[in-house]
Parts: C-alpha cells; sequence; structure tokens
C-alpha cells in the first residue's frame, strides 16, 4: 500500500461541494465533488448522537487550532477519493460550515453564519493532516479492519459491512440501518439497539443465518436484493408481536430468532399467554422476568427459565435442625424421603451440607418459599424431585 501525506487541504477545500443526506448511509460528498465521504462501507454518521457532543467537540477544536488527527483518503481513481478513515470528523465539519447545527458560545448557540468573519475564516482555512493510501482493495480493507474510527471502535456488525461491502450490504443497511424506517419503533419493542449502530440489521442477518453472519454475507455478497433476510426477520417479528399481544420491556433483545425456530409451529391461544404472562408478572418468586417468555412458549415446563426464589440460608438452616432433631428422637433418617424408602439410607442422618432445600408444594402449583413449604431432602432425592 502506498501512502502520500497532504497537508495542503484546507477545511474550504474540503466542505467544497458538501453535501448531507438526512437518509444516512448515503454518499455525502466533498472537494468539488472528487471526494466520496461516505463509502458503501463506512459507518453511518454517529457524531450527531447523544446531543451532539463529539460534533461539536470537532469545531471547537478547529477554533482553538487543535489538532483532529490524522485522516485517511483511498485513492480510487485519478482525482477521486473516498474517506477510510475521518469521515464522522469530517461530516461534522461539513454540518457545521452548511448551518445543520451550532456550538455553544459563553451559553449562545452559535450557527456557521453567526459566527464572527475571523472565526469563520479560521474554521475555513485550517488544514487538515491527510494521509492518501493507494492499494489493492483488499489491502485497504484489511488495514481498515484494524483500525479505529476517532475512539468509537467499530462495531463487529460495522466491521463485517466493511469487509464484505457491496450490493447486498447496500441494500440491507437500507432497509435495516435507516433510522428513518418507520418499522425502527416497532422493531425496537424486540431488538436492542439503534439503526446507526447496525444493530437491527445485525439481529436480522443472526436469525436468518442462524448465527452464521459472515458466512451469509460472504455468500450473498453479489445478490440484488435482501428478500430473503427481510422475509425471514418479518416474519418472526410478525410471530412474536402475534403471539404475545403485550409489549414488555423484558422482551427486548431476547433470542427471538432460537425463540421462532424452536416453537413457531405451535399454536397458542393469544388470550391465555397474556393471562399467563401477567400472573408470572405479578409473582413475587419469579426473578428473572426476561424468562417468562420461553416459560410459556415451551408449556409452563422449565421453570430454571424464571429463576425461582429460593429459600434463605436461615430459613433452610431451622428447617435442617428441626428435621434433624425429630429424625434421631425416631431413629428415622433426616431426609424424610429416605425414611420411608428401605434402603441403606433409612436411618442416615445427612450433614447440612448433603441436603437441599425443597418446595414441599411446588412453586409452580403456588407454593411460596417460606418456612411452612421448605423441607430438607437428601441432595439424591431433592433432584430427583426436582426434575418432576
Ligand atoms: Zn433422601
Amino acid at each position: 500500500m502506498k501512502t502520500t501525506l497532504r497537508t495542503d487541504i484546507t477545511v474550504a477545500d474540503i466542505c467544497d461541494g458538501f453535501v448531507y443526506n438526512q437518509l444516512e448511509g448515503k454518499g455525502l460528498f466533498g472537494l468539488g465533488g472528487k471526494l466520496t465521504i461516505q463509502p458503501e462501507y463506512q459507518r453511518n454518521y454517529i457524531y450527531a448522537d447523544g446531543g451532539g457532543k463529539k460534533e461539536q467537540a470537532v469545531i471547537q477544536s478547529l477554533l482553538k487550532g487543535y489538532p483532529l488527527g490524522l485522516i485517511y483518503f483511498n485513492k480510487v481513481g485519478q482525482d477521486k477519493f473516498e474517506v477510510l478513515d475521518g469521515q464522522q470528523r469530517i461530516t461534522s465539519i461539513g454540518r457545521f460550515v452548511t448551518n445543520k447545527f451550532a456550538i455553544m458560545d459563553n451559553g449562545n448557540p452559535k450557527i456557521f453564519d453567526s459566527l464572527p468573519a475571523d472565526q469563520q475564516a479560521k474554521i475555513r482555512d485550517s488544514r487538515l493532516l491527510i494521509y492518501e493510501c493507494e492499494g489493492t482493495e483488499s489491502e485497504i480493507k484489511q488495514w481498515f479492519e484494524t483500525i479505529n474510527i476517532a475512539g468509537v471502535p467499530l462495531n463487529a456488525q460495522e466491521l463485517l459491512n466493511a469487509i464484505y461491502s457491496g450490493s447486498f450490504v447496500t441494500l440491507a443497511k437500507a432497509e435495516f440501518s435507516n433510522s428513518q424506517n418507520a418499522n425502527i419503533q416497532k422493531w425496537s419493542a424486540y431488538v436492542k439497539g439503534s439503526a446507526n449502530r447496525q444493530e437491527f440489521l445485525e439481529r436480522a442477518l443472526d436469525w436468518v443465518s442462524k448465527g452464521d453472519i459472515g458466512g451469509y454475507l460472504s455468500a450473498h455478497r453479489h445478490d440484488n436484493n435482501i428478500n430473503q433476510l427481510k422475509t425471514y426477520f418479518n416474519s418472526v417479528i410478525d410471530w412474536v408481536s402475534t403471539v404475545f399481544i403485550d409489549v414488555l420491556p423484558e422482551m427486548r433483545g431476547l433470542e427471538w430468532g432460537r425463540l421462532y425456530e424452536e416453537y413457531h409451529s405451535k399454536s397458542y391461544d393469544p388470550a391465555k399467554v397474556s393471562a399467563d404472562v401477567k400472573r408470572l408478572y405479578a409473582d413475587p418468586y419469579v426473578k428473572k422476568r426476561s424468562g417468562v417468555f420461553e416459560y410459556i412458549l415451551g408449556g409452563l415446563q422449565d421453570k430454571k427459565l424464571l429463576d425461582v426464589r429460593v429459600f434463605d440460608e436461615a430459613t433452610k438452616r431451622s428447617v435442617y435442625a428441626a428435621q434433624t432433631t425429630a429424625a434421631e428422637a425416631s431413629s428415622t433418617s433426616n431426609c424424610p424421603l429416605c425414611a420411608v424408602g428401605h434402603g441403606a439410607n433409612e436411618s442416615k442422618i445427612w450433614k447440612f451440607a448433603e441436603m437441599d432445600a425443597d418446595h414441599v408444594s411446588a412453586w409452580s402449583k403456588g407454593g411460596g418459599s417460606s418456612a411452612e413449604n421448605c423441607q430438607m431432602l437428601c441432595i439424591t432425592h431433592n433432584r430427583a424431585k426436582g426434575n418432576r
């Protein structure tokens, strides 16, 4: 890879013909049309996120004469460049110079046009440190894969988008990484993250590929449609929202793709499901509400999913003491199930550490975790009972 350091390019040059497209993921241009600021493998603009602190900091740095760090261009043709690293910084500058946001000046918001002429000139005349790189596509991409962009490292999906850039990723981003997509709100009930950071795209790919996102992108890289990806994702979302008519915060980020695969061929009565959800949410013994959905889909069997509240140590110790005293008096085992058996342990006194607490009346049938519903069983009997 060949690199050339350029120190002659100013902010005014870069912002010549700057285009900012509100629909992220679209091309942004500068340098009088010679520079593509957002090639298809680049990430969406994220410096305006979180109140715009980052884009403000870029402008304050220019005004104070602080260095903005290195910017890398990929030379893709005679007088044609793409931004390899520095897209966020350049977009911040271009957006400011075209009055898209204001900086705070002694508590007053100031857009570019309202700055005094000397400050406008200071920004326009700032020189940027730019490396122009020339190399093969794989050299550039490999290098791109190893760098971090201005303090916000690429996440896994942004990296994959860069590695497998092409028609498929472009179409997929237009659908799943576009924060203007009207479906985002519905998706957000079930999928965590933001469109800008590619998290909806990542989930959609994860579901359709059963976890092999890289393999899927590689196989579909040059496809001219995303029909399968879109259909599968919508099937999962439609299924969840049909089975569970309630939308609850704990539904966000669950493994809906896996649950869809496991359970979508079964039929559920949404009214009964809703009643079960409400009952389990109201149950003080259910510690893990995010497990409620899979517990219901699986037919209310696997209570491990709910992390049901267990007996506390003091309760276990006092029940153990009472059982052991009574057992010693009658020369039987302190495990009530051993005591009624006819095996070698019929009269065995187990140590506390050799026993575990059991709900006499099962939690799933309404039994609580108080001392009255607690019995200590030897570990073997406790396991055997727990599995029923
Ligand atoms: Zn026993």
